[in-house]
């Protein structure tokens, strides 16, 4: 029986397939001069060139992908991202700049909570309009599946509007959305001298109005010194976990704070950040398989040099995902790419550490271990066509775009003229 797939690429220089349970010497499989079929939204077929041909035929409606010289890979998962928010911090960048710190920034009233007054100001039809074209940016450097926080909003009304947005973009945009509630981003202004009432309008209010209406998939909290100490996140997580949220926790980002250990001792499905994460952190979060989530490019941006010790993770078989962090206040980039050269420079993680953190990794720190970041028969064909023959050039030719083709649930989107 002859088929006639949507897509097919042909003369692919590499076809890199993630392993979904990676050893811990080896990452990815590598298929040369293959090709690769789609049909009804997922992959129906790949591998040697002969037999797919013998087996698909090009009809009237059929898209051939000339990909001689060219890398496919599968699109990134980006699993921690903050996109809902009005208008920049471009002016706090330049006070960076000039010496102020980010911690100085935030107590004198800017960071997060400069956010927020724009984000509560700011109308669902603005949120979407300002986001829209960072999704645009975000995918045409390759990603495919995003996680999403809301956290600038801080009261019901607001987080609530953010999630919603979140939904809205889900709907409208390629890239598929994974909300996640982040009310406990930072306490907000009117609650500076009454914390325990906004920590119980989370747990109390916030937590049960996301779960019934569906609006979230996972609960993050900001555990950090000076934002929600360990007790404090313990409360608000738990309660989220009661309520059938799954877990994500901003841990040891700034200080040792035992987030790491928090997020093993609650079965969080990701640790993010770890800058100071302990040696009792690494070993908890490979004894319980807490996937550690680490974002240098807030460390590049913040112009910061202690980076999350991911050789020591690795060694200890936590697996490791790569994420933007991308969020107007401590990291600007939509770029994975970027995000993949800074892990390799400044954490020593190879090629095939960074591609595999960033797809298959990636994709278990949003709980879709291989459903998403891997190139398998019967998977969702989101892939990303690059623009160079040896994958290792995805972090090697930094700064620039190399993504040719973004295909996304077996539908070019990018570029749009295709
Ligand atoms: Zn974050």
């Amino acid at each position: 029986l002859i088929e006639i797939p949507e897509i097919l690429i042909v003369n692919a220089a590499q076809i890199i397939k993630p392993l979904v349970d990676p050893p811990k010497d080896r990452k990815l499989d590598i298929l040369k001069g293959a090709a690769l079929a789609i049909k009804g939204g997922v992959i129906a077929a790949l591998g040697d060139q002969g037999e797919i041909l013998s087996r698909f035929q090009i009809g009237p409606s059929t898209q051939v992908i000339e990909a001689t010289g060219k890398v496919v890979t599968p699109g990134f998962v980006d699993s921690h991202t903050h996109p809902i928010f009005c208008g920049n911090r471009v002016d706090e960048f330049e006070m960076r700049l000039r010496g102020k710190s980010y911690q100085e920034i935030a107590q004198a009233g800017g960071g997060i909570r400069s956010s927020v007054r724009g984000l509560r100001e700011a109308s669902k039809a603005e949120l979407i309009e300002h986001a829209l074209p960072r999704l645009d940016r975000f995918l045409t450097y390759g990603t495919t599946t995003l996680e999403a926080k809301s956290g600038y909003g801080l009261s019901i009304e607001d987080e609530i509007k953010s999630l919603e947005v979140i939904r809205e973009l889900n709907g409208r945009h390629p890239i598929d959305l994974i909300p996640t509630f982040l009310g406990a981003h930072e306490i907000p202004d009117e609650y500076r001298s009454n914390r325990q009432r906004y920590i119980e309008l989370v747990t109390r209010e916030m937590i049960p109005r996301v779960v019934d209406e569906g609006l979230a998939e996972f609960c993050d909290v900001f555990c950090e010194e000076g934002v929600f100490s360990i007790e404090e996140s313990r409360r608000i997580l738990r309660a989220a976990k009661e309520a059938g949220l799954k877990l994500k926790i901003h841990a040891d980002q700034l200080h040792p704070t035992g987030g790491a250990e928090l997020a093993a001792e609650l079965g969080a499905i990701s640790a993010d950040h770890l800058e100071w994460i302990s040696e009792r952190g690494i070993q908890r979060l490979a004894e319980v398989g807490v996937v550690a989530t680490l974002l240098p490019g807030s460390v590049f941006f913040l112009g910061m040099d202690r980076y999350p010790p991911a050789r020591s993770l690795l060694e200890a078989a936590v697996p490791v995902a790569l994420a933007t962090d991308f969020n107007p206040g401590s990291c600007m980039t939509e770029s994975m790419p970027m995000i993949l050269t800074l892990a390799a420079i400044q954490m020593r993680m190879s090629p095939e550490e960074v591609l595999w953190a960033a797809t298959a990794g990636g994709a278990q720190a949003v709980d879709r271990k291989g459903e998403l970041g891997t190139i398998a028969v019967g998977k969702k064909a989101d892939l990303v066509i690059w623009d160079v023959p040896d994958y290792r050039e995805i972090p090697y030719h930094f700064g620039v775009n190399l993504v040719h083709t973004v295909i996304k649930s077996g539908k070019i989107v990018y570029p749009r003229s295709r």
